[in-house]
């Protein structure tokens, strides 16, 4: 089953528009790192090893907004850092559901059963929760015993008081089919998760563990297995049916990381949350500036490997919406 049906129809309606105005380059989800503080140390991050200096500053809430409204994007995926360590995380979110965004609010959940009160559920709001596996295994990504069990407590306090839940997982090469196929199984069925994101680890230069990253090959594998005998279409996954094709290697796509921009304390990263080529200013200044025939599999080696959601999957939407078979399997999936 692909995305939920609101946010679907908002995003066909919005990239309709683009059409219409002969716009090439557009946001369609800004990727907002109001900090880059966390209270875990994932192997695996490539965004806790900025200087001490920064990783204490605070994003104004106004800043946060008024980056939003500068580039026009109709969804907001709230990172860091832990989010929750934002003294005014709620007053962020509160203004962009103000202003008709929709927002998922990323966390490890440790700190949610803390600061649920601060919030109310919301028809544009989810809360976006790490989970990159089973007990021992997320315990092992995140480096500390203890924060899957934290984690889906949190998840279950939430879901009482009436929030949307959305998960992430990231693979790596530990990962087997088995193990996707368990930890999708336990949050769709055990846990009852709205909708599930999931992720082929990418190689953070940054990120302590250099070891486990997934080649393109090992990816193509590693989920054409899980999905084989059309499993995938039991599980609520937030994504377009296209993207899960690339990820099992059924189609091939270019990148279009200009579609899902990150903007955090230091600008507009070029070109993508995942590299790090300097900063812009502006959202316009950032495709204005940024070379984006430069990046891309097969263009620049770091990207040789990349197979994200920030660069696949708004090229998965784009051609999802540009057919009708294909929309009409978008919307039956
Ligand atoms: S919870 Fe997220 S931000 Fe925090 S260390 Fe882990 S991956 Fe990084
Ligand atoms: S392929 Fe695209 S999304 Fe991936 S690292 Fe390169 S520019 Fe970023």
């Amino acid at each position: 089953m692909a995305m939920p049906w609101r946010q679907s129809l908002r995003l066909g309606t919005y990239l309709a528009k683009q059409k219409i105005l002969r716009r090439e380059k557009f946001p369609i989800l800004v990727e907002l790192e109001p900090l880059f503080a966390c209270n875990l140390k994932c192997a695996g991050c490539g965004k806790i090893q900025h200087p001490h200096d920064l990783l204490k500053q605070r994003m104004p809430v106004e800043q946060a907004v008024g980056a939003i409204e500068e580039c026009g994007a109709p969804m907001v995926s709230i990172a860091g850092g832990e989010p929750l360590m934002h003294p005014q995380i709620d007053e962020i979110v509160r203004q962009l559901l103000d202003r008709n965004k929709i927002v998922f609010l990323c966390t490890n959940a440790v700190l949610l059963p803390k600061h649920l009160h601060k919030f109310a559920p919301h028809r544009n709001f989810a809360w976006m929760v790490h989970l990159d596996g089973l007990r021992e295994r997320h315990d092992a990504s995140v480096c500390k015993d203890g924060v899957f069990d934290q984690a889906v407590d949190a998840i279950r306090q939430a879901q009482a008081a009436g929030f949307r839940i959305m998960t992430n997982t990231t693979f790596f090469d530990l990962d087997s089919p088995q193990d996707v196929i368990d930890v999708l199984d336990y949050l769709n069925d055990d846990l009852g998760i709205d909708h599930m994101q999931i992720a082929p680890g990418y190689a953070y230069e940054k990120a302590p563990d250099q070891e486990h990253w997934l080649g393109v090959e090992d990816t193509h594998q590693l989920f054409a297995k899980a999905f084989a005998g059309g499993r995938r279409k039991k599980w609520r996954l937030n994504h377009s049916p296209l993207y899960l094709d690339f990820l099992e290697g059924k189609v091939d796509f270019d990148c279009t990381a200009w579609a899902i921009p990150s903007y955090s304390l230091k600008g507009w990263q070029r070109p993508c949350y995942l590299l790090d080529d300097g900063y812009a200013a502006t959202y316009r200044e950032l495709i204005d500036d940024t070379d984006w025939a430069s990046f891309g599999r097969g263009n620049d080696p770091r990207c040789a490997n990349c197979m994200a959601h920030c660069g696949y999957e708004p090229t998965a939407v784009v051609a999802t919406l540009g057919s009708l078979r294909e929309t009409i399997r978008a919307a039956v999936n």
